[in-house]
């Protein structure tokens, strides 16, 4: 059995960032995915100031597409669409694909493909089955995670709290502007469509499971009358919508209410439940959980749901004023203009 002295299951952005800060620190992580990077995550891509902030990277230095995003919220009692978004700050979007794939490289951390199963503690130490050994178990395994499946017993807490479904395609004579559509038909949630910086756009809608159990509705139904609208609005053309085939699978993202630390057992990102239920925004989350896990395990500090900024009151409080206090911004001139940073070729 090879030991190490951190293992970090997931290679999403909560795991990439967990190891970063564990190498950065000069100390040993090894990062087991099931998934051969760079691999489709599903997921709008819109990505926060702060997000990126966190991770010490600029959009001028990432070296794929990045678009900044010029948002327009339409509600339905509204004959008019409202500036921005209710998340404050300026907000890119990244296509997760590139992204996921470009932190986990930067993270320096070694990555084995490697689906885990099973996972017990003996002696101190976690055994993964029964090939790899760790002091420090850091569970970024998403919606999904095995670790906490197996090492948090209080997971009876999880429950699905959003469906969601999406569409991401090249797409080039996409408009550049953002548009989020609340309480679109009916549903419990919001619809969006998100340009990125290279010609592709990603469409799809999240509601409450709640909400299509009780409507009896479909998310299915539901995206397709959301395609034919988008055709309405001249979003997407008509042979683009025919073309899309069959909707993407549903997804669910998750509350959980239970422990996130026990022993050396961390869970961070989706596996703690951390997007926010109101937006679904998780990618900040990861990022802010998995920084305060690798501190902990530094000893630099404490890592406590409460801590991360969605969580906290005044971190939630603060997150609130944003979003109702937001800005209006400029929209961005052309997509190749100075809001948005194409990939160096
Ligand atoms: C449709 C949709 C749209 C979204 N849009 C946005 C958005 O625009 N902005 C935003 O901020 N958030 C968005 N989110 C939420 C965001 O995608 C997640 O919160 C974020 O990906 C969480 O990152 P993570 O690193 O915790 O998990 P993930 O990115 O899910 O990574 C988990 C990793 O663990 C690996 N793994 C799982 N099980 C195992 C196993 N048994 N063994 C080994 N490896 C395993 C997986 O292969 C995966 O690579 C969206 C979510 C959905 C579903």
């Amino acid at each position: 059995m090879r030991h190490i002295e951190t293992i970090i299951v997931g290679g999403g952005p909560a795991g990439s960032t967990c190891a970063g800060r564990l190498k950065a620190a000069g100390r040993d992580a090894l990062i087991l995915d099931r998934a051969e990077f760079p691999r489709l995550k599903l997921c709008a891509g819109w990505v926060t100031e702060k997000a990126l902030s966190d991770l010490e990277l600029s959009p001028k230095t990432y070296p794929h597409p990045i678009l900044k995003l010029d948002i327009k919220s339409h509600l339905p009692f509204l004959p008019f669409a409202l500036n921005g978004l209710p998340t404050g700050g300026i907000n890119y979007s990244i296509r997760r694909t590139e992204f996921d794939a470009f932190l986990l490289e930067r993270s320096g951390a070694e990555v084995v493909r490697h689906d885990v199963k099973t996972i017990r503690r003996e002696g101190g130490r976690y055994i993964i089955d029964d090939k790899f050994t760790c002091d420090h178990l850091v569970g970024a395994g998403g919606t999904q995670c095995p670790v906490r499946r197996k090492l948090f017993p209080a997971n009876r807490n999880r429950k699905r709290l959003i469906a969601t479904l999406e569409k991401e395609f090249s797409y080039p004579a996409r408009s550049d502007i953002c548009h989020l559509f609340f309480a679109y038909r009916g549903l419990e949630g919001y619809s969006w469509f998100v340009p990125k910086g290279d010609g592709m756009v990603n469409i799809g809608l999240g509601g409450k499971s709640k909400y299509f159990k009780k409507s009896g509705t479909n998310i299915h139904d539901h995206f397709k009358k959301f395609i034919g609208d988008l055709v309405r609005r001249n979003l997407i053309d008509r042979q683009t919508a025919d073309n899309l085939g069959e909707t993407g699978h549903p997804y669910y993202l998750i509350s959980y209410d239970g422990e996130i630390k026990r022993e050396n057992a961390y869970l961070i990102g989706d596996a703690a439940g951390l997007a926010t239920t109101d937006l679904g925004e998780g990618i900040g989350p990861a990022i802010e959980s998995a920084l305060m896990a690798a501190d902990e395990i530094l000893g630099r500090g404490v890592y406590e749901k409460e801590a991360v900024s969605a969580y906290s009151f005044a971190g939630l409080m603060k997150l609130l004023a944003q979003r109702i206090l937001a800005p209006q911004r400029p929209r961005p001139r052309d997509l190749h203009g100075p809001e948005s940073f194409a990939a160096p070729r």
